[in-house]
């Protein structure tokens, strides 16, 4: 056997995650890591305690497959109240590892091999892959630089040629982007006329910074029953390590995905089920504080990256930065990130990797704002050099 054929063909032309090529880079080089999307502080105190007082109490055992009762129960109390979506937990909800598992046994619940799925770009690293393990084929539509909007005309021709779903992920990773109402309306009445389906990644829908509330794309009219709606503790509460996601789904759908769900995990990490149901019922003050925090760590980030002489829109939402390094005269994104990860100590992710072809994201780099104040000033000091 050759060493080419030991792997299957469908991993064997996938990247490797640009995300943790450069975390690693990063820690190889003591380089302040605003690569990979997560918080260097801690998880609330009373979160924490739960999770402790779950495995005492004994919850060390399978969860139910579709997760834990009292948090499904929590997660559609959420729904009602921040989403407005009417969900029952018996027929709606599926408890996952993380965001990331939710998608791939929606993508593979629903879509059939020989497929088209939209994906609108830049995205999230797994969306195309996920798509291609299901045997369907990605479509991509662009959201345009410099502000990462798409041209209605151009989605439009996606869904013409046949799409069975679009995915997107709004408040948006890397752009930043939370699509205005009319943009959400855009695309439900091209899912609603073209009969597809909208897989949509909500899981930055807490930390959106923008005189706009958080539109579910499932609350428009008669989206209801053609959406999937990922989302999950990781970014809200700051476990990204816990790894809980979830689905809302029609029950049809629902049924699909825990079918999915159960082949490829099971079920997701029982006490940590148990101990999410007391964050899902934190005042809603303390939602308020986590837009507030983020607003100032944003500040620092943004001002740093202008006053280094790469430009970028405040992002309205999520906790990234896509900023154009062109100004600075490097060769391509990925000279651009090794010199500042290694030169200057600030790790960032090269654009490309969000991009179908890459070369579309060559003069992008996308930063992170997840990090303690401290951090992201360390960060600042650092890049204030590039300048010099
Ligand atoms: N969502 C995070 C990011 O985009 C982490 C993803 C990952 O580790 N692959 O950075």
């Amino acid at each position: 056997m050759s060493l080419h054929s030991r792997v299957a063909d469908r991993v064997r032309y996938f990247p490797d995650s640009a995300i943790r090529v450069m975390s690693e880079l990063a820690s190889q080089h003591g380089a302040v890591n605003l690569a990979q999307g997560f918080p260097d502080f801690s998880a609330p105190e009373e979160l924490k305690q739960a999770a402790v007082q779950a495995i005492r109490a004994d919850w060390n055992q399978y969860a139910n497959t579709a997760g834990s009762p009292r948090l499904r129960q929590a997660l559609a109390d959420k729904a009602r109240w921040f989403n407005g979506m009417d969900v029952d937990p018996d027929l709606h909800i599926t408890v996952t590892c993380g965001a990331t598992e939710a998608m791939f046994a929606t993508i593979l619940a629903l879509i059939n091999p020989g497929d088209q799925v939209i994906v609108l770009q830049p995205f999230y690293e797994n969306y195309a892959p996920d798509t291609l393990i299901a045997g369907a084929q990605p479509v991509y539509v662009s959201l345009h630089a410099p502000h990462f909007t798409f041209d209605p005309d151009e989605l439009r021709a996606a869904f013409a040629s046949g799409a069975r779903a679009i995915i997107i992920n709004n408040p948006n990773n890397p752009t930043g982007r939370v699509f205005t109402r009319a943009e959400l309306q855009t695309i439900a009445d091209l899912c609603l006329e073209y009969d597809a389906f909208a897989i949509t990644d909500e899981i930055y829908e807490h930390l959106v910074y923008v005189d706009r509330p958080h539109t579910s794309l499932a609350t428009l009219p008669g989206m209801a029953e053609r959406t999937v709606t990922i989302s999950g503790l990781s970014k809200t509460y700051s476990v990204t390590g816990w790894r809980l996601g979830y689905t809302l789904a029609a029950p049809d759908l629902t049924r699909a995905i825990r079918n999915a769900h159960d082949l490829i995990t099971v079920g997701t990490a029982a006490p940590l089920q148990e101990a999410a149901t007391i964050a899902l019922n934190f005042p809603r003050a303390y939602y308020a504080q986590l837009g507030a925090d983020y607003v100032r760590r944003r500040a620092i980030l943004v001002t740093a990256l202008r006053g280094a002489g790469l430009a970028c829109d405040d992002p309205e939402g999520a906790y990234y930065v896509m900023a154009d390094f062109s100004a600075l005269g490097f060769e391509d994104d990925w000279q651009f990130a090794r010199y500042l990860t290694e030169q200057i100590g600030v790790a960032c992710v090269p654009g490309s990797s969000f991009y179908a072809p890459a070369s579309l994201g060559k003069h992008f780099v996308r930063f992170c704002f997840c990090k303690k104040e401290e951090t992201l000033r360390a960060a600042s000091e650092r890049l204030a050099q590039l300048n010099r």
